[in-house]
């Protein structure tokens, strides 16, 4: 139209209902720019003032919605664990896991395919539910809780779980170490969960709670550099952490 810039979009197949917020978010971005004829295009970023992409202005911009949950995740990556860990445990709070509801959303899992708990067989409403509410999960958090000697109520998530650190406001070597096995429980239940999709085994969870605590020995030793025997740590894992800076 003459004087009057119209967007007009042409998707390759049809949107998926979980898309057409994002695309309804573009139009109202873009609805009021205007191209100009004739000039050259250029990429600019605008959030920052020079209109270069950084990773840090993005980060920001996504977290701004979420700012309660920007201050924990700030938190995850400063916990002492291998990268891959922190990795995973960052998608798992963003929910960006591969789990079979998150394929299924996405449409990568075929319809025909189901989307049930490898291990109790419940329909997955939530990818929450093998780190929370299965009851595998949930047999391991409460042997973890009373293995480190704490009071447990599992939370709606994980991030609440992973707030729980927070209680321990008397001691920093108890929130510091009870961090560390928020990592080593939720890596080792998709670990878990894994060797049920991919090898068919199902975990013991006496076995799944052993994991744990040698995975959570060698964890604590070596990154955090400090001495004791596994009996020490399984029978007093706080005493362990005594020395630690
Ligand atoms: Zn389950």
């Amino acid at each position: 139209m003459e004087g009057c810039w119209n967007w007009r979009f042409h998707w390759r197949r049809p949107l998926r209902a979980w898309e057409e917020d994002s695309t309804q978010q573009l139009i109202e971005a873009i609805n009021h720019r205007h191209p100009i004829q004739d000039a050259k295009d250029t990429w600019s970023w605008s959030l920052d003032v020079k209109g270069k992409y950084t990773t840090r202005s993005a980060y920001e911009q996504l977290a701004k919605k979420e700012e309660t949950r920007l201050l924990e995740y700030r938190k995850l990556w400063r916990v002492k664990v291998p990268s891959k860990v922190s990795a995973f445990s960052w998608q798992l709070l963003l929910n960006r896991i591969p789990t079979k509801v998150n394929l299924a959303m996405h449409g990568i899992l075929d319809g025909n395919q189901s989307i049930n708990c490898y291990w109790c067989e419940s329909s997955l409403k939530h990818s929450d539910h093998l780190f929370e509410s299965c009851k595998i999960a949930t047999n391991l958090w409460r042997k973890c809780f009373n293995w480190w000697g704490l009071q447990y109520a599992l939370g709606n998530n994980c991030l609440d779980v992973f707030q729980q650190h927070r209680w321990h406001k008397g001691s920093k070597t108890l929130r510091k170490g009870w961090e560390m096995i928020w990592f080593t429980i939720v890596w080792s239940l998709w670990l878990s969960r894994n060797e049920a999709s991919f090898q068919k085994k199902k975990p013991k969870e006496d076995k799944l709670f052993e994991i744990v605590q040698i995975r959570a020995f060698h964890l604590v030793r070596n990154l955090l550099n400090l001495e004791f025997s596994f009996m020490e740590w399984i029978s007093n894992p706080l005493s362990c952490l005594t020395n630690m800076k």
